[in-house]
């Protein structure tokens, strides 16, 4: 892992921060911020639909007649197709409302279950984008906070994953993962 600009060891897992394109990621899996049509789309879901090829998109049009719209806070997984990730699995964050139509139990419920799909697939490895801080409008820093709380009771309960990475796309976006995760660390060691 080239670049990371942040690093902590959580129980028996390593967290990154790395500013980068999540397409270029090597972990076993890479996490979609997806939509509940599951069809591709702007942002980091279309970036992960062009890298990777049509074989994500026939899976996931599998699942979408399988299953219906994937609800908001639940997650599918994928082929990586040509991706370097073996798979991508597919998460749907909340759009912002303003913080009282249960955004943020949505938001962590997001990252509960891609990890909990890694973690049940056996996979050591997985790399989240930030999921809802781009055209769902969730503020990045109050995004970035629960992101982080949310992955480190996780891995403080599961020590199955070897590595956690969070791919940040804009400077902004990696400052605000920083100032998090440098609070949450202070925190949990006084
Ligand atoms: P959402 O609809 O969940 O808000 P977006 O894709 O619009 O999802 O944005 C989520 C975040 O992903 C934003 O910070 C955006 O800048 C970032 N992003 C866009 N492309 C990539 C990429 N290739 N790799 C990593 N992050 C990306």
């Amino acid at each position: 892992m080239k670049g990371a600009s942040m690093e902590a060891v959580i129980n028996k897992t390593r967290l990154l921060l790395v500013s980068g394109d999540i397409t270029k990621q090597e972990t076993d899996a890479i996490v979609n911020a997806a939509n509940s049509g599951l069809m591709g789309g702007g942002g980091v879901d279309g970036a992960i639909h062009r890298a990777g090829g049509p074989a994500i998109l026939e899976e996931c049009k599998g699942i979408r007649s399988r299953i219906g719209r994937l609800p908001t806070g639940k997650a599918v997984i994928t082929t990586g197709g040509k991706l370097r990730a073996r798979f991508v699995i597919h998460t749907v964050g909340p759009v912002w409302h303003g913080g009282n139509r249960g955004e943020a139990e949505l938001l962590a419920s997001a990252y509960r279950e891609s990890l909990g799909i890694a973690v049940s697939r056996g996979l050591k490895s997985i790399s989240f984008p930030s999921i809802s801080t781009g055209a769902f409008g969730y503020p990045v820093q109050v995004a970035a906070g629960l992101a982080l709380k949310t992955v480190l009771d996780f891995l403080n309960h599961d020590s199955n994953l070897e590595e956690v990475v969070f791919v940040l796309f804009d400077s902004e976006t990696l400052r605000a993962y920083e100032r998090s995760l440098d609070r949450l660390l202070k925190n949990t060691a006084g």
